[in-house]
């Protein structure tokens, strides 16, 4: 059993340190990663590196050939052979282009640290680094080996780095994710949507509308009527949202239209309703005769259901008790690499890192009082797993 006391002690210790982790959390921020530029995600990349490699654990770094590196850490200071291993992941990638920093500088304010990622995830990964020094400056016994691991393209749907991350959490027993908590109050992500997109073409007949109007199949006729009763699917007690967000078709007011096409956004909550929504996609039938339906697409990332991090949430609510620090969860519709670990069915646990606002805008920022008590957390999460 873990000392009662464990999470205050890390706080306690971790509280002074605030404004050496607000300067690491400067120099990652002003090292502009956009997951689209590989030199400049590089240079990030680097630098992460260099400050993991200050605390004395094994960094390797993982050259890719179009995104930028991802870096696994190795931390497993005792002697015996580790009982297992817990996987902590994010990213350093941000969706900000090189150049933004010149009208979004790192600054702080009234509290507030603001700058191209700071929010989503870069102090997530100086949390996890201070978490760690705690966990080796008060001499932690851990039953598993830690392994770090900080991705560069996961903004833009992880590609490079998802045979990665998966193999490694299939290698764990638990992962926690260090994307941003929600809201004020810092919520964890106990549930993601499932997210996935598809796209559905119907094929008609063009006629002219005034001479030959029986002679043609309306497309554009034929897709309302689909929309209509895909409009009727939408379970939002469920969790269940599908949404029409391009359509297209036609080409003249006198020409009966021979293809439209619709984009739709798809969202479910469990992964059962999210096979469900793929299997009545794809059993849809034309209404007119003569007309022909095609449909493509499906989801991208599965759901992380909230049986994959219950007992792990139930554990941070009783540590985070031990700091006085209220705790609590929710529920977001957006999706992110911890969607993909659970779904191989490894505990997971997501939204562990910053408390802040704005992410993927020009107001984005965090709370900078917040973090100590979440490094704090996570590294008593990282101690008693
Ligand atoms: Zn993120």
């Amino acid at each position: 059993m873990p000392e009662p006391n464990l999470p205050k002690e890390f706080l306690r210790l971790l509280k002074p340190r605030l404004p050496q982790m607000v300067a690491t959390l400067r120099t990652f921020v002003e090292a502009e990663s956009p997951s689209l530029e590989k030199a400049a995600a590089n240079k990030c990349c680097g630098i992460v590196a260099e400050e993991w490699r200050k605390r004395g654990v094994r960094v390797e770094r993982l050259a890719q050939k179009e995104r930028g590196d991802h870096l696994r850490i190795t931390y497993w200071p005792n002697k015996p052979r580790p009982a297992g291993q817990l996987l902590v992941l994010g990213h350093y990638d941000t969706v900000y282009s090189s150049g933004t920093l010149r009208q979004m500088p790192f600054r702080v304010s009234a509290g507030k640290a603001y700058g191209p990622g700071i929010f989503d995830m870069k102090s997530g990964i100086v949390q996890a680094l201070y978490a760690l020094q705690a966990l080796q400056e008060t001499k932690t016994a851990l039953r598993k080996r830690l392994v770090f691991l900080w991705t560069s393209d996961e903004e833009i749907g992880s590609e490079s780095s998802r045979k990665l991350f998966e193999s490694e959490a299939r290698r764990s027993d638990a992962v926690f994710v260090l994307e941003p908590s929600f809201g004020p109050r810092g919520l964890l992500k106990t549930a993601r949507k499932g997210v996935g997109q598809a796209e559905l073409i119907v094929h008609g007949r063009a006629s002219h509308a005034g001479l030959a109007p029986e002679e043609g199949i309306n497309a554009i006729h034929e897709l309302a009527q689909q929309l209509t009763r895909i409009e009727k699917w939408n379970d939002h007690r469920r969790g269940v949202t599908i949404n029409a967000g391009i359509i297209e078709g036609g080409t003249r007011t006198n020409v009966i239209p021979e293809r439209a096409r619709a984009v739709l956004d798809l969202r479910a909550l469990r992964v059962s309703d999210m096979r469900g929504l793929e299997d009545r996609l794809r059993d849809l039938r034309p209404f007119q005769r003569g007309a022909k339906l095609d449909v493509t697409g499906g989801f991208d990332r599965p759901p992380l259901e909230s049986r994959m991090s219950a007992s792990l949430f139930a554990r941070a609510q009783l540590l985070a008790k031990q700091m006085n620090l209220p705790l609590d969860e929710c529920t977001v519709g957006g999706g992110s690499d911890g969607n993909f670990t659970a779904a191989l069915g490894i505990p997971t646990l997501d939204g562990l890192g910053a408390v802040g606002d704005g992410a993927h805008s020009a107001h984005e920022h965090i709370l900078i009082n917040t973090m100590p008590a979440r490094a704090a957390l996570l590294a008593s999460l990282l101690a008693t797993s």
